[in-house]
């Protein structure tokens, strides 16, 4: 090799070795006679000095560096004299007394800093992505998720589990997602699909007797991408035979819970996870993947204010919505302004509105001068329209205490939820609540099975075909399909949905039965699912899986504020690659091999 040792690697103990280093010049000081320079590897940073003691063309090359240009030094390894260590360097208690140094390879000025963290142009970061990688931070992330992925690798292995690839080049299947496709040139007009998970194959795979497999697997769906979505990206997918519910979710914790502390500083919040119902997470807290972090829980209200004169909240529940609140602690105070951004995220949330009432004894600066807060002073827009009463019952129903402002929203229920689910969300945040050095993993069970989609006039699955209804609920297939509750799962963690599994269905039957339920004549579910119908008909085992995302975990593990923080060569929100210039328009040679006519060609 060109070095001998790693830059991050040299201590105190090592004074007195002849080193060769070779790394990148992160930063350089010239004091006229004294010259120094850091020097980076991916271990870390050292300080090389070039003194009098050092050679005339040691140092006439060391005075040619620059930032990023790339270096090998040989030198002895000396402690820094006394009063000049850096305790910020983990190298900081010696330097490199250079005898030699060699420029390997010159450098352009990089197009920002990669010695210091500061905030660049996302764009700038993408095109540049190989500079923006060489920042420590982005080394950390990276090195994080390889460290979190050969966790997964050796302990699922040691639990006797198997890894197998699975083909990218699958069959189109509607199974949620818009595939991306691949143009078939052998089999001209045809095209194969990348996969949206390996679902079939694992299942397939079940079939084939293998008990317990995984996979680090790609997954690929062409879907708007918002910030926690990426057109292609990872999952562990995992699938076993012979279990119930219960033996995923408890391998699955199992595995979070000896990774968390293995591989970061942050600490898994609850053990066991605690475990809610879907209706329930909804309920409580207007998310499918709620943020346990904090309390903050929303409270029922429909009974109380069903019972007021409030023709807003007369009109929810008479047709048959719901009346819920949320107590923000201490907030009794929020100007106007602070009270009309909430009413905005409420309504951006779906809510027609907020009403909210604020208890007493703070300072608010809308009070006119010398009016001091009364204690226990109750001020609402809706107070005029509701008896001392009727308002007392709602206090008590958000349990607000002297200083707390009550949010209550009135409607739909699945309005209401998320419009108190982004409001909870946004006062964990304001109020500090969010804790950033823990896990709140949890379990979100009970889903639906179907659910209604009104553009096509259809029920679709909520998870996807494959999963299984709960035993009691099977007979509704047909008859009642809404209120079939899957045995499906999901794990969150912080806000963010982890990932999701279920118990399969294993047999034709109730798989032809599914797939009716999902508007799929039987010649449609044989064209497209035939291969997976057969195979139930040669001994499927019963099994179940899940598939949490890499990329999130990840992100949750780094504290990362999205998954393209934790990933390689991301593409952007438009899903682009910025650096190798993708989708990109392909030779007319090309198309015309595949058969393609384009008729639309886009700009290069
Ligand atoms: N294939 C599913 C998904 O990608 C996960 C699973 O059911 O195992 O969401």
């Amino acid at each position: 090799m060109l070095k001998t040792d790693d830059c991050g690697g040299l201590r105190a103990g090592d004074a007195g070795r002849v080193v060769t280093l070779a790394g990148w010049v992160h930063r350089r000081r010239d004091h006229g006679g004294l010259l120094f320079f850091d020097l980076r590897d991916r271990s870390g940073i050292v300080q090389v000095v070039c003194n009098d003691a050092t050679p005339p063309e040691a140092r006439a090359a060391a005075a040619g560096l620059r930032p990023e240009y790339v270096v090998q030094v040989k030198g002895t390894v000396c402690r820094r004299p006394q009063g000049l260590e850096n305790p910020e360097l983990l190298t900081g208690e010696v330097e490199v007394q250079a005898t030699d140094v060699t420029i390997l390879n010159a450098a352009r000025t990089p197009v920002f800093y990669i010695n210091e963290d500061e905030d660049v142009d996302e764009s700038l970061r993408l095109r540049y992505r190989y500079l923006d990688l060489r920042r420590p931070s982005m080394q950390r992330n990276i090195i994080l998720r390889h460290q979190t992925v050969k966790f997964i690798r050796d302990y699922l292995s040691a639990r006797n589990f198997i890894e197998i690839e699975t083909p990218m080049l699958i069959r189109s299947t509607p199974e949620g997602a818009r595939d991306y496709v691949v143009p078939s040139r052998l089999h001209a007009g045809c095209f194969y699909a990348l996969p949206q998970s390996p679902q079939q194959l694992k299942q397939l795979l079940m079939v084939a007797g293998f008990e317990r497999y995984f996979q680090i697997a790609r997954c690929f769906r062409d879907e708007d991408q918002r910030a926690d979505r990426q057109p292609e990206f990872t999952q562990l997918d995992l699938e076993m035979s012979f279990v119930d519910r219960e033996d995923v979710l408890a391998l699955t914790e199992e595995l979070f819970t000896a990774l968390v502390p293995a591989v970061s500083d942050k600490k898994v919040m609850y053990s066991p996870f605690p475990r809610l119902s879907y209706p329930e997470a909804m309920a409580r807290y207007g998310s499918d993947k709620p943020d346990l972090r904090f309390g903050l829980e929303i409270a029922d209200l429909t009974a109380q204010a069903a019972a007021t004169g409030f023709q807003v909240f007369r009109q929810a529940t008479e047709a048959g919505g719901v009346v819920r609140g949320l107590k923000a602690p201490g907030c009794a105070g929020y100007t106007r302004k602070q009270l009309q951004e909430l009413t905005d995220l409420a309504v951006r949330a779906g809510a027609k509105g907020l009403v909210w009432i604020a208890r007493g004894e703070v300072e608010s600066p809308r009070r006119g001068e010398g009016e001091s807060p009364q204690s226990g002073e109750v001020r609402s827009p809706a107070a005029k329209f509701l008896s001392e009463g009727e308002l007392q019952s709602l206090i008590d129903g958000l349990a607000l205490e002297n200083g707390d402002l009550g949010l209550i929203v009135a409607g739909e229920e699945a309005t209401t939820s998320s419009a108190l689910g982004s409001l909870r969300s946004e006062l964990g945040a304001r109020l500090g609540l969010v804790r950033s050095d823990v896990l709140a993993f949890a379990w979100v069970l009970d889903f639906p099975l179907l659910e209604w989609n009104p553009d096509e006039g259809r029920y679709q699955a909520v998870h996807h075909p494959f999963t299984a209804p709960l035993d009691e609920d099977l007979p509704y297939l047909e008859t009642d399909p809404g209120r079939v509750r899957a045995k499906a799962y999901d794990v969150v963690a912080n806000g963010y949905e982890v990932g999701g599994g279920s118990i399969r269905i294993h047999r034709r039957d109730v798989q032809e039965r599914m797939f009716r339920a999902i508007g799929l004549s039987d010649e449609e579910a044989r064209a497209q699912f035939g291969h997976l119908l057969e195979a139930f008909e040669f001994g499927a085992p019963p099994h179940g899986g899940i598939a949490p995302g890499i990329d999130r975990l990840v992100m949750l593990l780094a504290g990362a504020p999205n998954i393209r923080e934790v990933i390689a060569f991301p593409k952007t929100q438009r899903a682009a690659d910025l650096m190798l210039g993708s989708p990109s328009c392909i030779s007319e040679r090309q198309l015309r091999e595949l058969c393609i006519e384009c008729t639309v060609r886009a700009e290069t």
